[in-house]
């Protein structure tokens, strides 16, 4: 018998586990990163379908670390909404963004996206900072802000509130991360949204699976039926590009068309 155990005993593992990454963020190294500027504002192209000309940029933030490596959001993103960081990040980042606008402006974009979780966000403050965000870009670009649904906000009647003060503030909306987690059908009907995105995660599997091809069509015909402008992101493939395109996708964004970038290499 302990013969046949030690056949069943898992490997063992090696004494050094090769090249871990980085240990976890806690919510005070992150707020040093903060306040040391090290929260930077990346830029992704979203292209016309119709033309695959790029109209608009997706900001996402990155953490840029003095050793010279760059954390992605998944990094410190949900962190910073677990800890109510979320706002201060936000606010940093869309100061940033203003700073950048005489650099952004020559661009022409027609939109420039920004990420709001409506986890730990009030939307009064979060009104007044994206109005302040409106006006900086005025003469340039209009701001979309792409709102995550989360559990922590899951309440309608709240999202009703935040919607409503970011369309008064100038902002356009879209309905981020479509069809998985808390997004739903119903707060399409009842939050003034113009445009949904569906999650990537349908287009990754939209050759494999005919039910996610199926589901894209769908969500394309339900949107357009409530005037929202459809983008469809993660787009990797020239073949993924193509049937977005038949199935009436507005807007295409993904690593065929551009990865997210800082200014200094956000070239059109
Ligand atoms: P998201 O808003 O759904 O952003 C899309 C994510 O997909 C981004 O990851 C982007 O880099 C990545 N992506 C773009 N094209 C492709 C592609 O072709 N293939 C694949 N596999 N991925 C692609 P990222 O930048 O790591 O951001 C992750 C999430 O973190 C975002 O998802 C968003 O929910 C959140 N986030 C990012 N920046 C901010 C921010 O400034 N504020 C808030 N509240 N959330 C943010
Ligand atoms: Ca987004
Ligand atoms: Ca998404
Ligand atoms: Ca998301």
């Amino acid at each position: 018998l302990p013969e046949v155990l030690a056949r069943c005993r898992p490997p063992e593992r090696p004494k050094k586990t090769p090249a871990q990454p980085q240990e976890a963020l806690d919510v005070e190294t992150l707020r040093e990163h903060l306040s040391a500027g090290r929260i930077k504002p990346y830029f992704q192209p979203i292209l016309l379908a119709s033309s695959l000309k790029p109209v608009g940029a997706e900001v996402l933030a990155r953490l840029s670390l003095p050793d010279g490596s760059v954390l992605g959001a998944g990094a410190f993103i949900p962190l910073a909404e677990r800890s109510g960081l979320i706002m201060e990040l936000t606010r940093v980042l869309s100061e940033r963004l203003i700073e950048l606008e005489p650099r952004l402006r020559p661009l022409g974009l027609d939109f420039i996206s920004v990420n709001l979780s409506a986890a730990n966000v009030e939307s009064t403050q979060a009104a007044a900072m994206v109005k302040h965000l409106v006006d900086a870009f005025a003469g340039s670009s209009r701001i979309m802000i792409e709102l995550t649904e989360t559990a922590v906000l899951p309440d309608l009647q709240q999202m009703r509130e935040l919607t409503t003060q970011l369309r008064l503030g100038g902002a356009s909306l879209a309905i981020d991360d479509f069809g998985i987690g808390y997004s739903s059908i119903r707060a399409l009907a009842e939050l003034p949204y113009d445009a949904l995105k569906i999650d990537l995660s349908f287009v990754a599997e939209m050759f494999d699976s005919e039910k996610s091809a199926n589901l894209i069509a769908s969500m394309v015909h339900m949107a357009h039926s409530l005037h929202l402008k459809v983008v469809a992101e993660g787009v990797e493939t020239e073949a993924q590009r193509d049937r977005l395109i038949e199935m009436g996708v507005d807007r295409l964004q993904g690593y065929l068309f551009g990865r997210p970038v800082p200014i200094e290499q956000f070239v059109l």
